[in-house]
């Protein structure tokens, strides 16, 4: 069994949509793959491939993609499961081809000599089958996951979980904020250690899958063998656990299984958005034996962490060229949390290769605008007065004072000027804020710098690196 890695001529492909037998069968793969590789890599990846047709000739389905990027990010992730997929349901098909869509025209023969040879069958990612089988998604990885002071306790305990030796902490507990790397660290954690111990029994689910699992078998009056199929791992990971905190007879239940699991000396996983302590409506009695382990938090990242992980990323993208001051600018400005920021350079990349647009400021600040302007962060008046001051060394009261000296009337009035530009407030707000002034002296002092900009050099300089420090 193969996939297919030839690019053939469109010609081949049947001009008519594509038969509905096959347009159904792709309806429940695509249903089946939204569940099996979660919502989030579905909208971002495969949602957007769309199905050509089915080629006779050669018993091939072919699919294509927005980019050469996303047709070769599919390939190499979902090309198997893709294939095995279609197989299921249409035994005919020997191969999938997924070629690249661009404006309406299939043109499969777009993709270069050198990213054709990265489609060979051989070079299809080879996801340890034991891993797979798992669900686990290879690039959730060890050697995936950057390091920095944010998650270096949690990347580490996670790291003696998955080598296997004797643990001096079980359960590990990891908490942190949306985004930040948890479930990354349970599926590198997982694979890891089915690479140490090929056969061995790791068991990853969702909380919520949990509860949806332990329901249907009370329903079924089999608790007693979930239960021991729980108890039988040799590594249980249990993510997002705030989900079953007040959903009370599953969460009795999940509590007493993790005490069984942890009694009977198996490694246990968890995750919860907050700590044990901070999970509601949970026993304490519960919440001591949580905490027996060890509870390591998974911080927001620093600009250095952010800085590593979009260059680690880019190790990835051989295809991207992404220049320094975009790097910056972006592990600057996304900073709430890295899923946020691997959403905005992804988004930067594929559109570049959509568009054949070169990746500069310009087009990033254009292609993330909504994402920029959702992560701007509230800038004070009062943050832009200190600034200012600071910057001319000058008294915060001078915004104040009715003093019009040159020396302390042009700061104020660029101080006036930014309040303007980088906050909502309106004019009158402004004026108050500057020791009760008129809305007519706000305008001039924003028609003043406006002006000053275009002819005086130094201020224009001056007013830039306020911005910068400001938006920062
Ligand atoms: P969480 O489970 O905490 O909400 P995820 O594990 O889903 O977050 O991480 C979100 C995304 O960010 C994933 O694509 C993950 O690979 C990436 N990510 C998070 N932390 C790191 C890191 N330290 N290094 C590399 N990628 C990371
Ligand atoms: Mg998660």
């Amino acid at each position: 069994m193969t996939v297919a890695a030839s690019l053939p001529s469109p010609t081949q492909l049947e001009a008519d949509s594509a038969p509905s037998p096959f347009e159904a069968a792709w309806d429940a793969i695509r249903t089946s793959l939204r569940r099996t590789c979660g919502a989030r890599t579905f909208d971002g990846w495969l949602k957007p491939v769309k199905l050509v047709g089915f080629d006779s000739d050669d018993a091939t389905i072919r699919l294509a993609a927005p980019s050469d990027f996303m047709a070769n990010w599919v390939e190499t992730h979902f090309a198997e499961q893709l294939l095995q997929a279609w197989r299921s349901m249409l035994p005919q098909v020997a191969r999938v081809a997924i070629g690249t869509d661009t404006s309406g025209a299939v043109l499969f023969s777009t993709v270069e000599p050198e990213a054709a040879a990265r489609l060979q069958p051989e070079s299809i990612a080879p996801a340890p089958v034991e891993a797979a089988e798992h669900g686990f998604e290879a690039r959730y990885s060890f050697d995936t996951f950057v390091v920095g002071k944010a998650n270096e306790v949690a990347y580490n305990a996670a790291r003696t979980l998955a080598e296997g030796g004797a643990l001096g902490f079980n359960p590990l507990f990891l908490h942190g904020g949306t985004g930040l790397g948890k479930t990354h660290l349970m599926h590198a954690i997982g694979q890891e250690f089915l690479a140490r111990q090929p056969g061995a029994r790791v068991i990853y689910m969702s909380a919520e899958k949990f509860m949806y699992e332990f329901v249907a078998a009370m329903r079924a009056k089999d608790t007693h063998s979930f239960k021991a199929r729980l108890r039988a791992a040799d590594i249980l990971m249990i993510d997002d656990v705030q989900f079953i905190a007040g959903k009370e007879s599953t969460q009795e239940e999940f509590f007493h299984t993790m005490n069984e699991i942890i009694s009977a000396g198996r490694r246990l996983v968890i995750t919860a958005d907050r700590s044990p302590q901070d999970l509601e409506g949970i026993e304490s009695r519960i919440l001591s034996r949580l905490s027996w382990g060890l509870v390591a938090d998974v911080n927001p990242a620093d600009f250095e962490l952010r800085l590593n992980i979009i260059l680690k990323k880019l190790e990835s993208m051989p295809q991207a060229q992404v220049p320094n001051d975009v790097v910056m600018f972006l592990a600057r400005r996304i900073s709430a949390n890295i899923r946020e920021l691997e959403g905005a350079l992804n988004r930067v990349v594929a559109y570049s290769l959509l568009s054949g647009h070169a990746i500069d400021m310009e087009f990033t600040q254009e292609t993330l605008a909504d994402i920029l302007r959702a992560t701007q962060r509230r800038i004070t008046i009062d943050e832009i007065q200190r600034r200012v001051c600071d910057h001319y060394r000058i008294k915060q009261a001078e915004m104040s004072s009715a003093r019009r000296a040159r020396e302390v009337a042009r700061p104020r009035q660029i101080a006036m000027y930014l309040a303007k530009q980088l906050t909502p407030r309106s004019l009158p707000e402004i004026g108050r804020r500057f020791g009760g002034r008129d809305h007519t002296t706000v305008i001039h002092a924003v028609k003043q710098i406006e002006k000053l900009r275009q002819t005086d050099a130094e201020l224009d300089a001056d007013v830039r690196l306020l911005m910068r420090q400001l938006e920062s």
